[in-house]
C-alpha cells in the first residue's frame, strides 16, 4: 500500500481515499477482477460510486504502472496489481487467472527473428485449461 501512494505521488497523481479504497479492493481480488467485478465489489462500500469512475481510476493506475492490464481472454480486460515478471494460468470454463512463477520458463530465449525487430521489455507465459473445480462440474453436469 506505501509503494502504491508512492509511487502515485510520483507521478503527481492525487490520492484520495476513494482511490484507495477502489486500490484495496484490487489487491482482495486474487483474480485479476475486470472493471465490473471491482466496481460491484465497490458499491458495498461506497454506493454512490460509478462505473465511469471505476474504470477511469482503473485505467489512470494502469497508465502509471502501479497495476498491470492483462491479455483479456473473453472480451473483458482484467487488472493485476502483480506488477513484478510473472506467468498467468487461465481457465477457460470461468475465467479464473491465476499467478505462477517458474524460474525455467523465465529463462526461456525468445526466437532471434523477433528480438531482431524487437527490444524486448518482457515476455510471459499463459497456460489456457480448465481448473479443478470447472472439471467436477463438468463430470457432476454430465
Ligand atoms: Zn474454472
Ligand atoms: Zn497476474
Amino acid at each position: 500500500m506505501e509503494r502504491f501512494i508512492d509511487r502515485c505521488r510520483q507521478e503527481g497523481l492525487k490520492v484520495t481515499p476513494q482511490r484507495i479504497a477502489i486500490y484495496q479492493v484490487l489487491m482482495g481480488s486474487r483474480n485479476h477482477p475486470s472493471a465490473d467485478t471491482v466496481y460491484r465489489e465497490m458499491t458495498g462500500t461506497h454506493p454512490t460510486i460509478s462505473f465511469d469512475t471505476v474504470n477511469r481510476t482503473l485505467l489512470t493506475f494502469a497508465g502509471i504502472g502501479v497495476i498491470n492490464t492483462v491479455e483479456s481472454y473473453s472480451g473483458s480486460r482484467r487488472f493485476d496489481t502483480e506488477t513484478e515478471p510473472h506467468h498467468h494460468v487461465h481457465c477457460v470454463k470461468c475465467g479464473r487467472i491465476s499467478d505462477f512463477n517458474d524460474l525455467e520458463i523465465d529463462a526461456l530465449k525468445v526466437p532471434e527473428r523477433i528480438t531482431r525487430e524487437f527490444d524486448i521489455i518482457g515476455h510471459r507465459m499463459v497456460v489456457s485449461g480448465i481448473c479443478t473445480e470447472c472439471g467436477k462440474k463438468m463430470m457432476r453436469d454430465k
